[in-house]
């Protein structure tokens, strides 16, 4: 499925400041760059800043600037999420004046015994023991959630096997599955390319849409980029830094990541070279249906 041209195309990218970004998020940030421009759409970037125990002070500005090197040049204000929460709130209660939540006692200790088979609905008629709380999303276990993803086809999830996600931890800090859907119909996005990590989250985010009367954006989820060992190459200490230093040669790296090879006279063209290149090749259908980009354990950037 190509890129159509739309003049209300919206997209977005949308890190969160807990490191410096790295070859995967770079992929995802020139997936959705290129994407939006293709279609003649605009560009938002959103810092998820939320978890605020996790969060790097300056790590922000860091990424903006690099990606401000980069060439991926965003349309309007940056959104914070932290500035936020009074727009999270009035979801929540909304949906909690629905009985479309409940609270939840469970430790992340009691939890992780379950991680398997994701939550198995201990607290869904209520906590089962003292303390705080957390508020999670009550799904309708039988559901099925269907989507076709630009990228990986037609989706299908049982939301029972999902289970309830969190929407406000037991620390009141409200959580991404909430905001995230709430932030990207606040801002029309319209379009949303990201990572293949996120693909099973999308089953819980449509239906928080739903029950929120908000409006379904289309999806593609970009292959990870993980290394040959596995696992997400963005976990692992091992992965790589995105510098500034060397945006043409990392630029031209993704690129070819995401199936788009420079010729190798461009390859270390100024960035904004590249991606005008980009634009003009730009077709999802090369990495239809790929769900990782596997790079070696020595990756090759320099
Ligand atoms: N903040 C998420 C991340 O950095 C991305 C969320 C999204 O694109 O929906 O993995």
């Amino acid at each position: 499925m190509g890129t159509p041209s739309r003049s209300s195309y919206v997209g977005r990218f949308a890190p969160s400041p807990t490191g410096s970004l790295h070859l995967g998020s770079l992929v995802a940030a020139v997936g959705s760059f290129v994407d939006a421009r293709k279609a003649g759409g605009r560009w938002l970037v959103r810092m998820e800043d939320l978890d605020t125990a996790r969060v790097v002070p300056g790590c922000s500005d860091e990424i903006l600037r690099t990606l401000e090197a980069f060439g991926l040049c965003w349309d309007g204000e940056v959104e914070y999420q932290s500035r936020r929460t009074a727009a999270y709130a009035e979801a929540l209660e909304s949906l909690r004046a629905r009985n479309l939540t409940f609270e939840c006692s469970c430790s992340r200790r009691e939890l992780t015994h379950n991680s398997d088979t994701g939550y198995l609905g201990t607290c869904r008629a209520g906590p089962t023991s003292r303390g705080p709380t957390a508020t999670r999303f009550r799904i309708e276990a039988s559901a099925m959630v269907d989507f076709e993803d630009r990228v990986q086809g037609t989706c299908r999830y049982e939301l029972g096997a999902l289970g309830d996600p969190i929407i406000r931890r037991r620390d009141g800090a409200f959580a991404y599955q909430l905001a995230v859907v709430v932030d990207d119909a606040a801002q029309s996005v319209s379009d949303i390319v990201r990572g293949a990590d996120l693909l099973e989250s999308t089953a819980w985010q449509l239906q928080i849409q739903q029950a929120l009367r908000l409006p379904r954006p289309l999806y593609g989820h970009l292959p990870l980029v993980v290394e040959s060992k596995r696992g997400k190459l963005a976990k692992s200490r091992r992965s790589l830094a995105i510098e500034p230093a060397l945006a043409s040669s990392q630029l031209s790296e993704a690129l070819c990541l995401l199936r788009h090879n420079p010729p190798p006279e461009a390859q270390q063209a100024p960035p904004a070279v590249l991606l005008e290149w980009a634009i003009g090749q730009w077709n999802l259908d090369r990495f239809h249906g790929i769900r990782e980009f596997v790079v070696g354990t020595q990756i090759s950037l320099v």
